[in-house]
């Protein structure tokens, strides 16, 4: 069980400067860091400690359990991510 980063993320990258287990993509280092549209989390380093719940501006992160129904893909979508990047 992870957090993941919804389609309101604008991609100001407040969350990826608070989390402590560094698990918010694209870093600043990463080739897609000037085309992507929004972060993403992976859930397998993300230790659930929800820092960056009330980092982001626009309320784009929530626990995978707590999803708001109509982006329950984005889950998968965020697992996506880094499994595409590999
Ligand atoms: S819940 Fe914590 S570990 Fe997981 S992405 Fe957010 S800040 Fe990082
Ligand atoms: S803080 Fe919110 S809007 Fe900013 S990059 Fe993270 S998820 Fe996206």
């Amino acid at each position: 069980m992870a957090y993941v980063v919804g389609p309101a993320c604008v991609a100001d990258y407040s969350c990826l400067e608070v989390c402590p287990a560094d698990c918010i993509r694209p870093r600043p280092d990463d080739p897609e860091f000037t085309t992507t549209e929004q972060l993403y989390i992976d859930p397998r380093s993300c230790v659930n400690c929800e820092a960056c719940v009330p980092a982001c501006p626009v309320d784009a992160i929530h626990h995978e359990l707590r999803l708001p129904p109509e982006h329950a893909e984005y889950a998968s979508i965020n697992v996506a991510w880094f499994e595409e990047s590999r």
